[in-house]
C-alpha cells in the first residue's frame, strides 16, 4: 500500500483549474482566466540580466544550502528596509519558493498531532503543508463582519494542549484583507502568553492599494520575533513565478533546522535564479510600482463591476491581485436545466459554457465564494466581466 499520508493530500485545485484552461486554450477555446494566482508581467529585464550575467560568469554550481551570503545579506537588509525586522544572514534560509519555505517551516516546527489554527479564509495550500508535515489543521472561520480576520478572542476559543502554532496571512490570499497593527498585537499577545509559534506569510506585503500599510507580526517586539517564522519570495512582487525563490525569516536555531532539512531534501535553491532575485531585492523597485499602477487600475474595474451585478457581493480588497466573490444567491438557480448548488458547480458550469476560469472557494474553506485573480489585462478582464455577466443573466 502506498503512503496513507499522501493519499489524504488533495492536489493544489489552483494548479488543477490552471491545467485544465490550459488545456481548454490549447484546444484553440478562449478562455478568459482568472484563474492561478500570478503576475500576468514578464520578470522585469534587469532581473532577467542578472541571471544571464551569473550563467556567463559561470555561477553555475552549489551554492550554501540556505542561499549564497550576498543574497541573505541582502534579504536581511531588505527586512530592516521594508519591515523593521532585524535579522543577521545566518537566520535567513532561501529556498525553491514560498511554499517550499512553508514545507520546511511546518517540518521544523511539528510533532505528530500537533495543532495549527489556520483562519479560513485560507490559501489552499496551508491545510496540505500541515498534514503532509503530520500536523492537525485547525480551520477557525473568520466572518465577512470583521472582514474576514480573524480575532485573538477567536483563537483563544480555540486553543487546546495541542495548539502549536498559528498561521497569519496579510496581504490574505483570497480575501485581500490586511491586518492592521492593532489587530496584530492582539494576536501576538496571544501567542507570547500561550507559547505559540506564528508562521507570517508576507508574500503580498508590496501589493497594497489603499492607505493601509503592511505590518510584519515579528516587529511587534522581541518576544513575538523569537515565536515567529516570517515567509517571504519574489514570486508576486517582481513577476518571478517561475524563478522558484522563496525565504524565511526566524530564530537560528529554527533556520538550523530547515537548513539541514533541506540539504538532504534539495540543497540550495537554484544558483541562477538566487543572482536574479538578489538583483530584484537590491536593483531599482520603480518596476513593482509600475506592476502595482496595473493591478490597482484592475481592482477598481473589478470591484465596480462586479458590485454592479445583481445576486454578486464581495468586499473591496486592500492587497494582492485577487478580489473574493459571494456567489451564494446564485446557487438552487439553473443554466439550461443544470443547477447550481456550490461554488464548485458554479465555477465548472462558468468554465464549460462561459469559458471563463476562477477558482471555487471550496478550494479556501470558503464554500460561499469564488475567488477572482485579476492577473489579465484589463481588455481581458473587460471580456470576462461580460461573459460572466450573460451568463447570470441566462440563470432560471
Ligand atoms: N503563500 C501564498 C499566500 C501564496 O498565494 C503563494 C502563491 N504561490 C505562496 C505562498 C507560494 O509562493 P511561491 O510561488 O513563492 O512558492
Ligand atoms: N498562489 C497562487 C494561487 O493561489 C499560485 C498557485 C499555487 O501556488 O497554488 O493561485
Amino acid at each position: 500500500m502506498l503512503a496513507k499520508k499522501v493519499q489524504s493530500i488533495t492536489p493544489s485545485p489552483t494548479f488543477v483549474i490552471n491545467a485544465k484552461a490550459k488545456e481548454m486554450k490549447n484546444k484553440g477555446i478562449n478562455i478568459i482566466d482568472f484563474g492561478v494566482g500570478e503576475p500576468d508581467f514578464d520578470t522585469p529585464s534587469h532581473i532577467k540580466e542578472a541571471a544571464i550575467q551569473a550563467i556567463k560568469e559561470g555561477f553555475t554550481r552549489y551554492t550554501p544550502v540556505a542561499g549564497y551570503p550576498e543574497l541573505q545579506e541582502a534579504i536581511c537588509y531588505k527586512l530592516k528596509k521594508d519591515n523593521q525586522l532585524f535579522y543577521q544572514p545566518q537566520e535567513i534560509v532561501v529556498s525553491n519558493g514560498a511554499k517550499h519555505s512553508l514545507s520546511n517551516a511546518f517540518a521544523a516546527l511539528l510533532n505528530p498531532g500537533d495543532e495549527v489554527i489556520i483562519p479560513a479564509p485560507y490559501w489552499v495550500s496551508y491545510p496540505e503543508i500541515v498534514k503532509i508535515n503530520g500536523g492537525v489543521p485547525v480551520i477557525l472561520p473568520a466572518s465577512v463582519k470583521h472582514n474576514f480576520k480573524i480575532t485573538a478572542d477567536a483563537i483563544a476559543a480555540a486553543l487546546t494542549a495541542r495548539t502549536k502554532a498559528i498561521i497569519v496571512n496579510s496581504p490574505n490570499n483570497p480575501t485581500g484583507q490586511i491586518y492592521t497593527r492593532s489587530e496584530l498585537e492582539e494576536i501576538a499577545d496571544l501567542a507570547v502568553n500561550h507559547n505559540l509559534y506564528i508562521i507570517s506569510d508576507e508574500i503580498y506585503e508590496k501589493l497594497i492599494y489603499g492607505e493601509q500599510q503592511h505590518i510584519s507580526i515579528a516587529s511587534l517586539g522581541e518576544e513575538i520575533q523569537a515565536r515567529t517564522i516570517v515567509i517571504n519570495g519574489v514570486s508576486k512582487t517582481y513577476a518571478m513565478t517561475g524563478w522558484r525563490i522563496g525565504y524565511t525569516a526566524s530564530p537560528a536555531h529554527i533556520a538550523k533546522l530547515m537548513s539541514s532539512l533541506q540539504s538532504h531534501a534539495t540543497s540550495n535553491a537554484n544558483s541562477i535564479a538566487q543572482r536574479a532575485a538578489l538583483a530584484a531585492i537590491l536593483g531599482s523597485q520603480d518596476c513593482v510600482e509600475q506592476m502595482k499602477a496595473a493591478f490597482a487600475k484592475r481592482r477598481d474595474y473589478m470591484v465596480q463591476k462586479i458590485k454592479a451585478i445583481p445576486k454578486l457581493t464581495c468586499i473591496e480588497p486592500d492587497g494582492t491581485f485577487y478580489l473574493f466573490v459571494d456567489v451564494s444567491n446564485l446557487f438552487g438557480h439553473n443554466y439550461q436545466g443544470q443547477v447550481i448548488t456550490d461554488s464548485l458547480s458554479f465555477a465548472t458550469l462558468l468554465l464549460e459554457k462561459a469559458q471563463v476560469a476562477l477558482i471555487p472557494g471550496t478550494a479556501f474553506g470558503a464554500p460561499d465564494y469564488v475567488r477572482f485573480s485579476y492577473t489579465l489585462d484589463l481588455e481581458q478582464a473587460q471580456e470576462g466581466i461580460e461573459r460572466l455577466e450573460k451568463f447570470i443573466l441566462q440563470l432560471n
